[in-house]
């Protein structure tokens, strides 16, 4: 039994580092979606630089972001590293 109420069919977003070179997960985001990236420098300016895909797909690349798709929206969620425990947040623009 899943530890989330999320269908796996769910779109999320994860930076394309994540698909492209494998690099770790360090933070998430909810709002609207739930959006994954790594510790690298983003532009997010830039196309490509957040890719779509689905929640099932995500969970296969790394299983440890299953605990944070409980968090409600306006949250976020931090790690050092992934053999570090999750940290969760308020994020700061929505006070
Ligand atoms: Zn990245």
């Amino acid at each position: 039994m899943a530890a989330h109420n999320q269908p796996l069919n769910l779109r999320v977003f994860c930076c394309r580092h994540v698909l492209e070179e494998q690099a770790p997960i360090t933070l998430v985001f909810s709002d609207d979606d739930f959006t994954f990236v790594c510790a690298h420098e983003h532009d997010w300016e830039m196309d490509g630089e957040l890719r779509a895909l689905s929640l099932g797909a995500l969970l296969e690349i790394d299983p440890s972001i299953e605990e944070v798709l409980r968090m409600d929206i306006g949250y976020e969620a931090e790690r050092r590293s992934i053999n570090d425990p999750w940290v969760i947040t308020k994020s700061a623009d929505l006070q």
